[in-house]
């Protein structure tokens, strides 16, 4: 396909042109699907839809079987792949039927939130580290890592968005991302990643993952994904910062995760 012979000859058709991480009103976006559909044709990128698909939040998230069905035959009428954003800390994506599973273009699986050895779940957006965890914020960071490496490895998921985001809380102690991604922790990570196939998600909107991470990831083999992670008009369909960063690590098109399904123009 044309796609081959660009990438090939080192052009590049889809970085930058494939945003895999929308979100739309039927979770916690702004935009209707059909809004987000104009916006993304305005911005000449393809989409997938990602929205929330967990029991963490059921007022506003899709929090059932039902309402996956329902959510899943309204991206059928759309140009977008159908996707769904799964969290880590969550149980309803390893109690749907396979026949449910083989509906999506691919699965994305987001790490909102993540166990601790002593039965509480921490935050990536924690302010302040609760005790007895704020006399330990290094054992935080190793259990975060621990929890990305089990995420890519046993989650039935194609992609794993802003998965190295840091709680505020360890960056108000050091404010050097590399002080808490050492070089030994990401070497884990990448490896994990690596081994198991899933993408690692360069996100727009949280300006992750930082280079040398990036550089790893590309130098182990591992596949990318670019996401805006797009709530608002603003964000949708934006990838500026992703593909610089993704172009500074070296990333091509042949790196990246594609759906398999060609979309049709709306
Ligand atoms: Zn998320
Ligand atoms: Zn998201």
């Amino acid at each position: 396909m044309a796609q081959g012979a660009a990438a090939e000859r080192g052009v590049s058709e889809l970085l930058g042109r494939q945003d895999l991480h929308v979100h739309t009103d039927m979770s916690d976006g702004d935009l209707t699907l059909q809004q987000v559909v104009e916006k993304a044709a305005e911005r000449g990128v393809t989409v997938g839809i990602a929205d929330h698909v967990s029991m963490r939040n059921a007022d506003q998230f899709i929090a059932s079987e039902a309402e996956l069905r329902r959510y899943l035959t309204a991206l059928e009428s759309a140009p977008v792949f159908r996707s769904g954003e799964f969290c880590w800390c969550d149980v309803l994506v390893h109690g749907l039927p396979d026949e449910l599973l083989a509906c999506f273009d691919y699965r994305v699986g987001s790490n909102h939130g993540f166990a601790l050895p002593d039965g509480t779940m921490a935050s990536p957006w924690w302010r302040t580290l609760p005790a007895p965890w704020d006399q330990q914020p290094e054992a935080v960071m190793e259990h975060l890592v621990d929890n990305l490496c089990d995420l890519v490895r046993t989650m039935p998921v194609q992609i794993v968005a802003h998965s190295t985001l840091l709680p505020p809380a360890l960056l108000e102690l050091e404010s050097d991302v590399h002080a808490w991604w050492t070089a030994e922790r990401e070497d884990r990570y990448v490896e994990a990643l690596a081994g198991s196939g899933v993408a690692l998600e360069i996100s727009n909107r949280y300006r992750l993952p930082h280079d040398r991470l990036l550089c790893k990831a590309k130098q182990a083999g591992a596949r990318f994904s670019l996401g805006s992670d797009g709530h608002t008009a603003e964000q949708v369909a934006r990838l500026d910062w992703a593909t610089d960063a993704a172009r500074r690590a070296g990333v091509t098109d042949a790196d990246l995760f594609v759906p398999a399904r060609t979309l049709r123009a709306a």
